[in-house]
């Protein structure tokens, strides 16, 4: 219900230290900030920002929340979208300065995926760990595989040459994958590179950082959990926002992570069908027997009498017919492998992206709404559209339904940093037919071979009428889209665009007003 206190006006300040998500949300009433949501803090694993150092990020978010006269910044909402590095990495502990532990956070918003009481969220996560644990474990073994092969390689030194550049592509691609879960890291903690925890769970990086995150929550106001197609309580939020819950679906649409008819497998992590389950059991398995003849390896999730030596390996069906099949030309095995584990980082990628919370925010005067997907995949924006919220407003119970939200969309935090795969068309951009478009884009240039999608990038252009603004890309900066007015959009509109654009060295900030 509208009141003299509602909001009227929201800040969204996006950070440009990079490729990675760090959104920080004042909502306003009149010149008074009345509440505030940090979305995510994170950046590509193995890079650093020259030009925005985190540093002067986690110091600007300290001058804004800082309030006058207090000594310690508060943000009333911390959300962490989902477990990949490039969103939560500035959570982790102790991988850079615990930044966040001086900052009083008022409640942590998670999915239901993160949520440890969900037995089917415990399942999806100990398989999406162990998928990235066998990825990683894979490329290791490759890795050693070479100097013992290297004089094997038969063929004509162009097929030989051609092995090398598939070796090096996938090597570049393993690490890309896997720098999202920021498990490359670890390599150096146990002999199979990943760190194992005593009670057996596999713990990556992410994991720990939002372990974290918990911590934050749980020393502030409390975690909560969504489930998708629920209306955010009004108690939480403040006077005049309806805070809607989308996504991660809590069906077999999480699965999806690619357009139908595509040639991806839909299925979650192609459990049944593609072999992928026995790649990722053998692989832990075979992690998990560092070769040792005696004695418990600590770092082992297993018992001895559970992890397989590799002498016993070599008997399993899968291990006796790829790696300890000598008889093989050395090359085709390793084209198996890397045939295999491409399909799996794939898989594993597009699986927890599709656990990303998605927000969609209303400014109940206007209606207007500003939607948070997270790295939300195709699945995820299909089952959007199974559920109606319902809100309260004054007596009247009202309903929304995506398309209601999607045609108010007034700013689109574009998912996935603008990826192929990662906003739907029909049933999703092209609904987005609000005026006011807005989008924003967290990107740098030449991160996972290109991700900014051209077509895309097109598309959104013309549905935002050149407003669109990328963080940290020097081939689409803000600084250069406001210096033209772009076709399309009227003398107006861009005048008001451009009242409501600060461009900063740290950060781009939109502001929409009901
Ligand atoms: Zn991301």
């Amino acid at each position: 219900m509208a009141t003299d206190q509602s909001v009227d006006s929201v800040k969204v300040r996006m950070y440009r230290h990079g490729f990675g998500d760090c959104f920080l949300l004042s909502f306003f009433h009149d010149q008074d900030r009345v509440f505030t949501m940090l979305i995510d803090c994170g950046i590509k694993h193995n890079t650093s920002s020259v030009d925005v150092p985190i540093e002067d990020v986690i110091a600007d978010l300290t001058q804004v929340l800082t309030p006058e006269g207090g000594n310690k910044p508060h943000v009333d909402v911390l959300v962490a979208t989902h477990e990949h590095w490039d969103h939560i990495s500035f959570f982790h502990p102790t991988r850079s300065p615990d930044y966040f532990a001086a900052f009083e956070i008022g409640q942590v918003w998670l999915a239901w995926t993160e949520n440890p009481r969900d037995k089917e969220a415990v399942a999806i996560n100990s398989r999406l760990r162990q998928g990235a644990a066998a990825l990683h474990i894979a490329a290791v073994k490759l890795a050693e595989a070479e100097p013992a092969h290297a004089g094997q390689d038969s063929g004509t030194a162009r097929e030989r040459s051609a092995t090398a550049t598939a070796r090096a592509s996938f090597n570049k691609s393993m690490d890309d994958v896997l720098g999202f879960y920021g498990v490359t890291a670890l390599r150096k903690v146990s002999q199979s590179g990943i760190k194992y925890k005593t009670n057996g769970e596999i713990s990556g990086m992410t994991q720990q950082a939002i372990e974290n995150i918990v911590k934050l929550g749980q020393k502030g106001g409390g975690i909560k959990y969504f489930l998708p197609g629920t209306t955010v309580d009004k108690q939480l939020v403040p006077p005049g926002v309806n805070i809607f819950v989308l996504g991660p679906p809590k069906s077999s649409l999480i699965n999806q992570s690619n357009p139908r008819g595509g040639h991806s497998k839909e299925t979650y992590l192609g459990i049944d069908n593609t072999g992928l389950t026995s790649f990722i059991d053998g692989m832990v398995k075979f992690g998990a027997a560092p070769g040792k003849q005696t004695g418990q390896d600590p770092a082992s999730p297993f018992g001895d009498e559970v992890g397989i030596e590799p002498k016993a390996a070599a008997k399993e069906s899968y291990f006796k017919e790829t790696y300890f099949a000598r008889d093989e030309q050395y090359r085709q095995i390793e084209y198996n492998w890397l045939d295999i584990a491409g399909q799996l980082a794939l898989q594993l990628d597009g699986a927890i992206n599709n656990t990303s919370l998605v927000l969609a925010i209303e400014l109940a005067g206007s209606g207007k709404v500003l939607l948070f997907p997270g790295d939300a995949q195709v699945g995820s924006w299909l089952s959007w559209h199974s559920h109606e919220w319902k809100v309260k407003n004054g007596a009247r119970t009202e309903t929304r339904t995506a398309e209601d939200l999607l045609k108010n969309t007034v700013l689109y935090k574009v998912s996935h940093h603008g990826s192929h795969n990662a906003t739907v068309r029909e049933k999703g951009l092209e609904m987005m037919k609000h005026p006011d478009l807005v989008a924003l884009i967290p990107e740098k240039e030449d991160s996972y071979n290109g991700i900014l999608y051209e077509p895309l990038m097109t598309r959104l252009n013309e549905m935002c009428k050149g407003r669109v603004l990328v963080s940290a890309d020097v081939n689409h900066t803000p600084e250069q889209l406001m210096k033209k007015r772009p076709e399309g959009v009227s003398v107006k509109e861009w005048n008001e665009f451009k009242q409501n654009v600060i461009v900063d060295r740290v950060y781009v900030e939109y502001t929409v007003r009901s």
